[in-house]
């Protein structure tokens, strides 16, 4: 993480700076990356090639990984859920949306490995819906609790791409995307997953919408050190190319969220103290209200995997 004490209430001006990465951008190559913006001590820069923004610097897979245990789900960590398991019929209801979606792309229902699968959700209703499901986790903790429900969890997406190259008829990563070190070889790894002609259907935020331009380092989805990446529609489209996917659509979506998700996102660390007293009182609504999030700044991306890709390298 940054090391050096910045002043948060500061914007600075953009300003040159880097290589950051070893080999340049990770989705255009550009040697270059200028200043977004400073949430505390954390520092956001943006790629002046292709607008993919990202934590300077980068935090390791390891610092991310345990971030991302249990305490995540529980409240106990910034821009984490406030309580994961209680916003159940919610989950339930969006996964329900989700395979929907799948079948969409993907008929008959055959093979899908869910990515990021937290307690499970997306792979029971991928079950009821006839697909034969798996996901990746990982958190050991919740591995195990879906494992208890008689799915298979691997705790690493290389490890699967690795073991089960080809294999699969769609891959699924909800929210995930933002969180990972490396997203080109996470994407490539998940392609590795699908058969040719597979699909690949990924939801995440885009910093190119309307309500993110808007509000800037305010956006709601800006949560340091959890939200490593603000992604954009052109480096997911060199990235997934790269990875020997062709983007077939990139849509608005929408989800239910619980009022006390809208507040984990609004009273988190380094959050105006205006947001903050909203979110306190969101925390009070009864749980099992849910309000449609629909603010145009989440994207669903699915893309197709290139017949004949060579897994060469
Ligand atoms: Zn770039």
């Amino acid at each position: 993480m940054a090391t050096q004490q910045r002043d948060a209430t500061t914007t600075p001006e953009p300003s040159h700076r880097g290589p950051l990465q070893p080999d340049g951008c990770v989705a255009c190559g550009c040697r270059l990356a200028l200043t977004l913006f400073d949430i505390g001590d954390f520092h956001y820069v943006r790629c002046p090639g292709c607008g993919l923004a990202h934590l300077d610097p980068v935090p390791s897979a390891a610092e991310l990984e345990s971030f991302f245990d249990e305490g995540y789900f529980t409240g106990r960590r910034a821009g984490g859920y406030d309580d994961y398991a209680r916003d159940a019929p919610l989950h339930r209801r969006n996964a329900k949306a989700r395979v929907r979606d799948v079948m969409r792309a993907v008929a008959p229902p055959g093979r899908l490995l869910d990515v990021g699968c937290a307690l499970g959700y997306m792979l029971e209703a991928a079950g009821r819906a006839g697909f034969e499901a798996e996901g990746v986790e990982v958190s050991p903790v919740l591995a195990q609790r879906v494992r208890a429900g008689g799915f298979r969890i691997t705790e690493a997406l290389a490890l699967v791409a690795e073991e089960q190259p080809e294999s699969f008829d769609v891959v699924t990563m909800y929210q995930v995307l933002a969180h990972v070190a490396e997203p080109d070889r996470f994407l490539a790894d998940a392609v590795r997953c699908l058969h040719p002609g597979g699909v690949l259907l990924i939801e995440t935020w885009n910093r190119e919408s309307l309500v993110a331009r808007a509000l800037g380092r305010h956006w709601q989805i800006v949560a340091p050190p959890s939200v490593v990446w603000l992604d954009a529609r052109r480096p997911l489209e060199l990235m997934l190319t790269r990875a020997g996917a062709s983007v077939v659509s990139f849509d608005v979506a929408t989800k239910w969220v619980s009022f006390g998700f809208v507040a984990s996102l609004l009273d988190a660390p380094q959050r105006a103290e205006s947001l903050v007293r909203i979110g306190r009182l969101l925390r009070r609504v009864p749980p099992t209200l849910g309000v449609p999030y629909a603010l145009g700044d989440l994207v669903t991306v699915v893309a197709r995997r290139s017949d004949g890709l060579s897994l060469a390298g």
